[in-house]
Formats: C-alpha cells, structure tokens, sequence
C-alpha cells in the first residue's frame, strides 16, 4: 500500500449517482487494503426521483458489477428499449425513431445510408425507419436480445437499454454496495471544514453533529452541488441560450397503450413530452421552457396526454442547461446532477454519471492530487458535455415547426460550431463524422439528422459501383430480410414473461 493512498472516500448523496458510485468504486477498488467508502444521504431531502430511460452503454455498468441481467430487470421493473420515437418535432403528425443499433448493411467498402440515399434519388421512397431492425421490431412491439452467433441475421447487432423504476435501481445498487463494504449514514449536511494550507475539504458535519472526515469526496447531491459548487465554488457555464427548458412537471401513470419498448418523445408547443413504460407504470413529464408557457398550462397539457390515470400529483423540478466549469476540485469530484444537466431528451444522464465514475476509476488519485489528472478529469467531461449538447440541439434547430414562439425560437437559434459543422457536411454528401469517440454514433447522427429533414444534396461517389437496379434489388431485399426477423421475434410482453416478470 502507498504511503500517499486514498483511505477514506466519503460519497455525499444517495441518489442513482450516489449508489452508483458507491457500488462502482467499492467494486473496483473497495479490496484496496484500508479503503474505507462511506456515503451520506439525507432521507429528509430525499432524491430528485426520476431518471428511469437510459442508453445501452448501462449494460456495461451493470456487467461490471457483476449485475445479472434477468434479476435486475425484474428487480427494477424495468422494460426493454430499443430506442426513442419522437413524434412531432419535425412537423405536426410526424414522427421517426432513433434506434440503438445500426441501419442496413455496408455495402461496396461505403456506409449504407449513402446506398439509401442513392435509392430516395431513383426514386425509391422506402424510409430510413425501415432498414433498422430495432425501429421495426421496436414499433411491432417486439424484442430479443442480439444474436451473435447468427452474423448474416440483423438480430446479430441489435442495440438495447432498459427503462426502470430510478428509486428500486438505486435500492439494487446500494444493497450491492453494502455487501462490499460500503457504510451508509444517514443524516444532513449542514457544514464542512476545510485544510487551511490546501483548501481541500476534510470533513462534512452532519445536523446530528456527527463529523465524516475523508480524503476524497464525490458529490453526489443532486442539482445544489453542496461541495462542488457550495464550497469549492466551481461556476456553472450556463447552455440555457441553446437549450431553454428549464422545468419539468413528472407524473408517473396506469399502464395503458401500446406495450413498444421504446421510450416516447413528443414534442409540445413549448417543450417535449417524455414518456417511459415500465412494467408496472408509465413514466411522464412535460419538458418545457418557463418563458413559453407557464406551470398551469404545462400541467394541463401533460394531464391531457397520458395513457392511464395518473398515479400522483405531477412533481415539479427547476434546472438549467449545463455543467460546473470544473467537476472536479481539490479533492472533491462531482458526479450526476452535482456537476450538470442535459435535458433528458436523449437519456443521458445516468450514462454522464457512468462515464464520470470510470474516468475517476482511470485516473483515482493519490493524497497528493496531481494537478495534470484532475485537468484531463475536467477536459474529457467538458468535452463529453459538448458532445451530447450539439446532439440535443439538433433536435431543435432542425425542425419545420413554426407553430409557437417557443418552436419560433428552436428553429432560428444560431447552432452551437460544432454542430453547425456536421450539419454542413451532411448536407453536401451524406457525410457522417464521430468526433473523438463521441457518445453518439454514426447511426444516432444519421437517424436525428434524417428524421428532423435535414437534406442531404448526394451520396458517395464508390455508391454507384452498384449500378441502380442492383442497389434498389439489394435494398429491397435488406427492407424485407429486416421485417421477416422483426415477425419472428417474441413480443416484448412474452419475453419479459420468460424472464420471470408478470
Ligand atoms: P439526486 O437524485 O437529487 O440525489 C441527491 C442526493 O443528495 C440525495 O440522496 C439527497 O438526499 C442528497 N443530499 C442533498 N443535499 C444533502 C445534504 N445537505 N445532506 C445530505 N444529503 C444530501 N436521466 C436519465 O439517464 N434518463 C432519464 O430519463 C432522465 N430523466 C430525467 C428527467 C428530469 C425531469 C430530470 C430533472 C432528470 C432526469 N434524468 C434522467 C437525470 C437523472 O434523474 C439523474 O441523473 C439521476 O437521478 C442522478 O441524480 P443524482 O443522484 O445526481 O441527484
């Protein structure tokens, strides 16, 4: 054991971000000789009580904990979900999915969709929806998990995540985190004190008086960033200008509708709708911006569209687009709402408090914080956050809607630089980049891109290797291979039964 090693992380929060990082540390590096991991949560305060779509990305935490699948997902009440459908944010009565996965087949050495393309040009009004299997199988309300072992089948690749119950999620991980040693203590902070020579936090005092000294500290509580920004003050770099909602009102429902595993977006006059069916309910919450509509309006307009009876009184919730200027501090390093918020149009937050646990995993320090890893910390977060912005964004700059002055103000924003590159570059041929191993993928570029009508003017030259009856026999052969496997597959509803849900 090094004579500089950490011995005490103290994980203030216990929401998803507090579990997860409580159960991902201790997982990783709990055996360490002398670690010791507390995490303090105040059940008075209580969690922000939402956060229940993710991306597949979870799976791999969940791997890493060791998690089995069938347990969770019956332990959560969780659903399968092979993508998003958005309803309405092109236009009035349209809608698209942007799935997990991929589309079609490559073909001649070039992306498939520049073959697609070439087909709209002969004519060919197939769209792209068509050529992924987990929008067809997903919009037939079926699933399967990926088959690997049958390589010409587009079952082989298919991409899935899971919705479920945010509250049973974090309940799963903390009875894992207890059982590797985690220690859990419950009460309020109501101070800190600090080193005199390095400013670094060395302990939070609780309402009880009680004092948790440790060398490292997680924040993990929620949208007030106690210590990132309470204490260490961090300063917020404020995205609001690209992305105005601030508020959201959520309210979980009976079961009802169609039983798709896909989390649903739909656009409104001054925000989104999401909603997320889980096994026993659905979630709801209507996103929206303060400054087009107001509290009432929004609460009637999510009461009206719901596909059961309401279950609660539609919770309210405040935030603001962005992240700290610097999630990590001293020795305090924030995760999940501590250290920023992105609407949850694409799921992202519980995949934000993911990667930001197995960065800090990467680069766990030692007594003596090393400046060099706590600026790589906060450039790869930045840059991370940056990333998934553009990507939200699109979903609002590219939209036909003129419909409000909320949809006015969408359509007509000047599109953050990086954004407004990938645009560009679609536009001429087609062209797709994924910056620097960006989160999105190629698929999820090409599906938002095409679903909000974002015209590409040509496809890739080697394309036409293919002459045009071969490429339209080869699509419509790929259309219809991708349709019989979504049929053969069960329903999700049969599948969950196999698993063990009812
Ligand atoms: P919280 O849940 O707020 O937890 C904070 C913790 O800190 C609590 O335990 C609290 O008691 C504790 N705490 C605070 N102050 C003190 C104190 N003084 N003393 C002691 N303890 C304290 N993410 C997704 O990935 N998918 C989604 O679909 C999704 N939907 C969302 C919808 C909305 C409207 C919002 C606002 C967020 C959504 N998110 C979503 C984000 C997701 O909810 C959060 O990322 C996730 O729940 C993590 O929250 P948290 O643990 O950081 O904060």
């Amino acid at each position: 054991m090094r004579a500089d090693a950490i011995r005490r992380v103290v994980i203030v929060g216990g929401g998803t971000a507090g579990w997860m990082a409580a159960a991902g540390i201790a997982r990783v590096a709990g055996e360490l000789p002398g670690l010791e991991i507390e995490l303090v949560e105040s059940d008075e305060i209580g969690t922000v009580g939402v956060g229940e779509a993710t991306i597949p990305q979870i799976a791999l935490f969940n791997a890493m904990l060791g998690i089995d699948e069938a347990d969770f997902v019956r332990a959560t009440n969780a659903t399968y979900k092979l993508g998003i459908e958005f309803r309405d944010w092109t236009r009035l009565g349209h809608s698209y999915v942007h799935p997990f996965g991929f589309y079609g087949l490559d073909m001649k050495g070039v992306q498939f969709h520049h073959h697609w393309l070439k087909g709209r040009t002969l004519g060919d009004p197939t769209p792209l929806d068509a050529y992924s299997l987990a929008v067809v199988a997903g919009l037939r309300e079926r699933f399967a998990h990926p088959r690997p072992d049958q390589p010409n089948s587009p079952l082989s690749k298919i991409g899935y995540a899971f919705q479920f119950d945010a509250g049973l999620y974090a309940r799963y991980l903390r009875r894992l985190a207890e059982g590797w040693g985690v220690r859990r203590t419950e009460g309020r902070v109501v101070d800190v004190t600090r080193d005199g020579e390095t400013g670094h936090v060395s302990a939070i005092v609780l309402q009880s008086g009680a004092r948790v000294a440790g060398d490292l500290f997680v924040d993990c509580s929620g949208f007030r960033g106690l210590l990132i920004e309470g204490v260490m003050g961090a300063g917020f770099e404020d995205w609001s200008a690209w992305l105005p909602c601030d508020r959201a009102l959520a309210v979980p429902c009976e079961s009802g509708g169609d039983r798709r595993p896909l989390t649903r977006s739909t656009a409104r006059p001054a925000g989104w709708q999401w909603r997320i069916p889980l096994q026993h309910r659905i979630g709801n919450g209507y996103v929206y911006s303060s400054a087009h509509v107001s509290d009432d309006e929004a609460a009637a307009t999510l009461l009206a569209n719901l596909d059961g009876a309401p279950l609660a009184e539609p919770k309210p919730l405040r935030f603001k687009a962005g992240h700290r200027r610097r999630a990590w501090i001293g020795n305090v390093v924030a995760l999940g709402l501590a250290g920023g918020f992105l609407e949850p149009l694409e799921s992202t937050s519980i995949h934000l408090v993911q990667s930001g646990i197995a960065r800090l995993m990467t680069l766990f320090p030692a007594r003596g914080f090393d400046q060099l890893e706590i600026d790589r910390f906060n450039a790869e977060t930045v840059e991370e956050y940056v990333d998934i912005r553009d990507f939200l964004v699109l979903h609002y700059k590219a939209t036909e809607r003129d419909d409000s002055d909320f949809w006015n103000y969408c359509r007509t924003l000047a599109p953050p630089e990086g954004l407004a590159y990938k645009l560009a570059m679609f536009r001429r041929n087609g062209r797709i980049f994924r910056e620097h191993d960006e989160l999105f993928t190629e698929t999820s570029w090409l599906s938002v891109m095409v679903g909000q009508g974002v015209e590409a003017t040509g496809y890739h030259p080697v394309a036409d290797l293919l002459s045009d009856e071969e490429t339209l026999r080869r699509l419509h052969h790929i259309r219809d291979v991708v349709g019989q496997t979504a049929d053969a597959m069960p329903t999700q509803d049969e599948y969950l039964r196999r698993i063990g849900c009812d």
